[in-house]
């Protein structure tokens, strides 16, 4: 069986796919989105991150690198370059925290060992009419280790859903198609310049790929908008959203809210996020978003 990389597992989810699920996050993404709300999701390789609010600034992860990847930054906190982190093997900087307050992002896991995991959950999804969601990062940025999670949630007869940003090879995705039970597709800005401004990519494949689905296998596919305030809940994005599901045949969109849990894992990995949304306004700008589709014939979950 491939091994691939791994962020997480979760366990009792019920928000992504229906019924009671377990959610298989897999590492790496060609998105760089600027409000990402999992940003250890995004490098395909293994990476310390450090829980600000244990830290105590004492630096003896620095100091313990053998990468000399240890830097202060203008505050004189801990600061890890992460052009300079090796992933060392047995990643010296968590170990020498005396706080522990921080840890590893990311493990090699072998599919056989996720599909004995997802499986102990069977009597939950068989009840529930759940099952297993593979998310991200984007799962089919590791295709050959999707591929055989999907033939063995299939081969074992359980519910595999997919969410995905859309940025993917086509062909792989149309390959492994027959493979998934359920697409949340997560669409975020429809200008191509601005979805380039904030996510690093164009969206022309992401917007042929959703076509090509929606064509395909329409019972197949969960359209989503994130909604973040300040970006994606403009009037033009709203009507332009609109617009690609009627043109799709899709009428239905379930709505994610921007939150600010991540805001908090961006400095644990000594980054800065392009832009800080305003929590405060994500309810208004989520009820505003949802009035606008319900009023152009959409219908919002
Ligand atoms: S994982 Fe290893 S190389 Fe990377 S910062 Fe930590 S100690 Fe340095
Ligand atoms: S992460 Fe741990 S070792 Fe590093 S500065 Fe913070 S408390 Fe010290």
């Amino acid at each position: 069986m491939s091994r691939g990389l791994v962020f997480d597992v979760q366990r009792y989810a019920v928000h992504d796919g229906p019924g009671i699920r377990t959610l298989v996050f897999l590492k790496g993404c060609p998105l760089r989105c600027a409000w990402c709300c999992n940003p250890e999701s995004q490098q395909a390789r293994p990476e310390p991150m450090r829980r600000p609010a244990l830290c105590a600034a004492c630096r003896t992860c620095a100091s313990a690198c053998p990468a000399g990847a240890g830097k202060r930054d203008g505050r004189g906190g801990p600061v890890l370059d992460r052009e300079r982190c090796a992933a060392c093997a047995d990643f010296a900087c968590v170990q020498a925290c005396p706080h522990d307050a921080i840890s590893r992002v990311g493990r090699e896991a072998d599919a056989g060992e996720l599909l004995f995991e997802i499986e102990q959950d069977r009597d939950f999804y068989r009840n529930s009419g759940g099952g297993a969601t593979f998310s991200g990062g984007e799962p089919f940025f590791q295709p050959e280790f999707l591929g055989e999670l999907l033939a063995g949630c299939r081969s074992r007869g359980i519910h595999a859903a997919v969410e995905t940003c859309g940025h993917a090879r086509t062909d792989i995705l149309l390959a492994l198609e027959p493979s998934i039970d359920l697409f949340l597709f997560d669409l975020k800005v429809l200008d191509a310049q601005a979805h380039c401004r904030l996510t690093g990519q164009d969206n022309g494949l992401i917007l042929d790929n959703f076509h090509r689905l929606a064509s395909r296998c329409p019972d197949k596919v969960t359209a989503r908008l994130t909604v973040i305030p300040g970006v994606s809940d403009s009037e033009e994005n709203v009507s332009a959203f609109a617009g690609l599901l009627h043109e799709t045949g899709l009428e239905t969109v379930e709505l994610l809210a921007y939150h600010p849990l991540g805001l908090g894992k961006w400095d644990g990995l000594d980054r800065e996020p392009l832009l800080r949304p305003e929590p405060g306004l994500a309810a208004s700008s989520l009820a505003e978003v949802k009035l606008r589709l319900t009023r152009q014939g959409i219908s919002c979950r």
